[in-house]
C-alpha cells in the first residue's frame, strides 16, 4: 500500500505528505547543552511521488534561516505552524530528484502529543530523544510519516565531556578545541520517529559480541545495576534471533538516562530506559519488550499508526515468549491470566482500527498479544514461529500492513492444513482483530 492512502492522513492528518519521498537525510548541528541552543543544515534528498508544485516539510518550534533547492526553482518558503512549505517555479514532474537543503537553529522543545510530550528534551544533564510517534519535527525537518523510512548521515557537534549517541555506526569522531564532532551513518532504512540522539555523562559497557554487539550506555552511577539487570541479554538476543530470524542491525545499544522516565522507548538499533527501569520489577519484562521492537517497528514499520498492535502486540507477546524460555511463567499461563484480568474489562476497542487517540491504548498491545496466543494455537507451534520468520524475513526493512500479514498467515495455514485451516485462522483473526467483543481463546 501507498503512504498516500486516506486511511494514513485520517490517523495523523498534520504529519507528513504521502505526496513524496525523502531517501535521506544528512543532518550536520551544533548543539550547545546548557543554553539548549541547536543549529544546524539539514539535506533531504526527495523524490516526488507526483507532479507538483509546492512540497511540504514537517519542523517545529525552530527557526529557519535558509533554503536552498537542488533540481527545481525555489520561488519562496514560508515556515507556519509546524509545516515548512517550498513553492517552485513551475510544476516539478513526478519522480523527480530534489536536493534540499534547510540551515535551521533555535531551542528545541518536545512537541505536545494525546501521549505527553515527544521528541527532543532536555535531562537534567544532557538530552533525550524519544519521537514515537510525532515527535520528529522538533528537532529536524522531515518527512513525519511512519511509512516514509530514509537512509541518515547524523553529524553533531557538542561540548565535551558529553558522550554522544545516534542511530547507526559512529563512523568518526573529531576533537575541536572544547567540543567534539560525532558523526553517525544509517544505512538501514529508518522512520522519522526511530531517529534518535542521546547525550549524557554516559559510559559505554560492552554486554556481549553474539549473535551482535550488545552495550548499554549508561551513567557511572547506575553501571552495576544496569549490569545486574541485563545479566542474561546475550541469551535473550540469541533466544529472538532464533524464533524472529536474524537481527535486523549491526549492533544494539541500550541507554540508560539518569533521569527517572515514565515508559521505556525504541530507537533505530537502540532502546532508551530511565534510571528507575533498573529496579523496577518491570525492568525484567521490559527489557524483552523493548529488543522485539528491532524486529517489529524497527525493520517491519507501519505504514500507518492504524497497524500498531503489528508493534505492540508482538513486542508484548515477545515478553511472555522470554518469561517461558528463561524458566518464568508460560506464554500459555500469562496469556490465560491477561484473558481473565481482560474479560471483566469494557471491550470497544477494535485493535486492527483502534481510532487514532486510542493507538497506545493498552487493549492494543494485550489483546495483540493475545491475538498472536490465539494464532499460535491454531497454527501449532512449528508453523506459528515459521510464520513469524517469514513475516520478518519477507518485509525486512520494509513497511506492514494488518492485511499483508493476515495474508501470510492465511497462506501459512494453506500450506500446514489446507483451505480448512486458512479459513480457520482467517476466522480466529476477524475475531480478534476486527471485532471489539473479546473473543475465547482457542483450547479453552
Ligand atoms: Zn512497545
Amino acid at each position: 500500500m501507498s503512504a498516500g492512502t486516506e486511511e494514513t492522513d485520517r490517523y495523523e492528518p498534520a504529519h507528513g505528505s504521502g505526496s513524496i519521498h525523502v531517501e535521506h537525510y544528512d543532518l550536520d548541528l551544533t548543539y550547545r547543552v546548557v543554553p539548549n541552543v541547536l543549529v544546524g543544515v539539514a539535506t533531504l534528498t526527495v523524490r516526488t511521488r507526483e507532479e507538483m508544485r509546492e512540497i511540504a516539510l514537517d519542523l517545529a518550534g525552530l527557526t529557519v534561516e535558509k533554503v536552498a533547492v537542488r533540481g527545481a526553482v525555489l520561488t519562496r518558503y514560508r515556515h507556519r505552524g509546524d509545516k515548512l512549505v517550498l513553492r517552485f517555479a513551475e510544476e516539478v514532474g513526478d519522480g523527480a530528484l530534489l536536493e534540499v537543503s534547510v540551515r535551521y537553529g533555535g531551542r528545541p522543545v518536545p512537541m505536545d502529543s494525546p501521549w505527553g510530550p515527544v521528541g527532543w528534551e532536555e535531562l537534567e544533564e544532557g538530552v533525550l530523544v524519544a519521537s514515537q510517534p510525532t515527535g520528529a519535527p522538533s528537532w529536524f525537518p522531515c518527512n513525519d510519516r511512519p511509512g516514509d523510512k530514509a537512509t541518515y548521515r547524523t553529524s553533531l557537534t557538542v561540548d565535551r565531556p558529553f558522550f554522544v549517541l545516534a542511530h547507526g555506526e559512529l563512523v568518526a569522531r573529531k576533537e575541536r578545541s572544547s567540543a567534539t564532532t560525532w558523526v553517525y551513518e544509517e544505512r538501514h532504512p529508518t522512520a522519522t520517529y526511530l531517529a534518535t540522539v542521546q547525550i549524557g555523562n554516559y559510559e559505554s559497557v560492552a554486554l556481549g559480541e553474539q549473535p551482535v554487539p550488545q552495550r548499554v550506555v549508561v551513567p557511572a552511577a547506575h553501571r552495576a545495576a544496569a549490569q545486574r539487570l541485563l545479566a542474561r541479554h546475550c541469551e535473550l538476543m540469541a533466544y529472538f534471533t532464533e524464533v524472529f530470524g536474524p537481527y535486523p542491525f549491526a549492533g544494539y545499544t541500550l541507554v540508560v538516562t539518569a533521569d527517572r522516565l515514565e515508559i521505556p522507548v525504541e530507537a533505530q538499533g537502540m532502546s532508551v530506559f530511565g534510571s528507575n527501569h533498573l529496579s523496577d520489577d518491570d525492568g525484567a519484562r521490559l527489557v524483552p519488550h523493548e529488543l522485539a521492537h528491532q524486529w517489529f517497528g524497527n525493520s517491519l514499520t507501519v505504514d500507518s499508526w492504524r497497524h500498531i498492535w503489528l508493534n505492540e502486540g508482538f513486542a508484548s507477546y515477545a515478553e511472555w515468549l522470554w518469561s517461558e524460555h528463561s524458566g518464568g511463567e508460560s506464554a500459555d499461563s500469562l496469556a490465560r491470566a491477561w484473558h481473565r484480568r481482560l474479560g471483566g474489562t469494557g471491550q470497544d476497542l477494535v485493535v486492527s482500527n483502534p481510532g487514532p487517540e486510542r493507538i497506545f491504548d493498552d487493549l492494543i498491545y494485550k489483546r495483540g498479544a493475545l491475538t498472536l496466543h490465539a494464532l499460535r494455537r491454531t497454527l501449532g507451534d512449528e508453523a506459528f514461529f515459521e510464520l513469524l520468520r517469514a513475516w520478518t524475513g519477507r518485509h525486512r526493512y520494509g513497511t506492514v500492513t494488518t492485511g499483508q500479514f493476515r495474508a501470510l498467515a492465511a497462506h501459512r495455514a494453506e500450506l500446514e492444513g489446507g483451505p480448512a485451516l486458512a479459513d480457520r485462522v482467517d476466522a480466529v483473526l476477524t475475531a480478534w482483530l476486527d471485532r471489539p467483543r473479546l473473543p475465547a481463546l482457542p483450547g479453552s
